[in-house]
């Protein structure tokens, strides 16, 4: 008998392909999606009949069919919802919906540095691709032999700077991530995250390894340019802005090597914002 907890997982999961084969489809035009299409299917079979058509029906009006709860509220459409309610969501004996807009709902995970939750508030608005990113999540050279290791620098860097309170829980949701399917794309780029967590903005940590590593590219490429992204439930919009911005960016050779040009942090920060300045305004 399948658990409501693993039938959440496998549908954040299931989730989390669909939006993969999107951001596949924007970032590779030309890419074969068939093995995504298989993947689909398989993790699809699992789910019961009646929950799978609710969940595809609400796939094609809206990019999330499963959300977690913050501040009590439907974070797909802000409902504020009773306390019975986000009870019955965090015991997850049986699946439960949002009475207003019928996504189902999750309870999250706690990621997210209470300290960076209140600084964004009062911060001047920024512009460019500063909106995802800053000077102090610019890695580089990145040390890591592997991809694994690669990720857990990265999120080590992270919770360092603040931005999320256990970066040893980042990895761990970043490695799930990754088992699902690759990030990687073509042209030595890597687009590694962390989807549905609580609270603050979407945050970008970018690295650069010298060598490159294994990390799933197409044939056996390795991967040079790591854009990782911890993306907050509400900001899942913005995601496939910054991904299909980053990709159309450095699809273009000069563009990569502009960035692979950079010898510090301050100069890869430097470099982000010359080669992206058109891309984000
Ligand atoms: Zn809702």
């Amino acid at each position: 008998m399948t658990t409501t907890h693993s039938l959440i997982n496998q549908m954040i999961q299931l989730q989390e392909l669909v939006v993969a084969n999107m951001q596949k489809k924007v970032s590779q035009p030309n890419a074969r999606l068939e093995e995504l299409g298989k993947s689909i299917a398989a993790l699809s079979a699992d789910i019961p009949q009646q929950t799978k058509s609710h969940f595809n029906r609400l796939l094609q009006k809206h990019p999330e069919a499963i959300v977690p709860v913050a501040n009590e509220l439907c974070s797909g459409c802000g409902m504020g919802l009773t306390k019975s309610m986000v009870q019955a969501v965090r015991k997850a004996e049986e699946l439960s919906r949002c009475p207003n807009c019928a996504r189902f709902l999750y309870f999250p995970e706690q990621l997210i540095a209470a300290e960076r939750k209140s600084r964004s508030y009062g911060e001047a608005r920024k512009v460019g691709v500063s909106r995802f990113t800053s000077p102090e999540l610019m890695m580089f050279p990145l040390k890591g032999k592997t991809g694994e290791e690669v990720l857990a620098e990265m999120c080590t860097r992270m919770e360092r700077e603040g931005f999320v309170e256990d970066g040893e829980h980042l990895l761990d949701m970043a490695l799930q991530r990754e088992a699902i399917i690759s990030t990687a794309v073509d042209n030595g780029l890597a687009f590694p995250h962390v989807r549905g967590v609580e609270g603050g903005g979407l945050s970008m940590a970018v690295g650069i390894s010298k060598k490159g590593v294994k990390f799933g590219g197409p044939g056996r490429t390795l991967t040079r340019i790591f854009f990782f992204v911890v993306i907050p439930t509400a900001t899942s919009a913005f995601y496939l802005r910054l991904i299909s911005g980053l990709s159309r960016t450095f699809r273009d050779k000069d563009a990569r090597e502009l960035l692979l040009s950079a010898t510090s942090e301050e100069e890869l920060w430097k470099m982000l914002i010359k080669a992206t300045k058109k891309t984000f305004k």
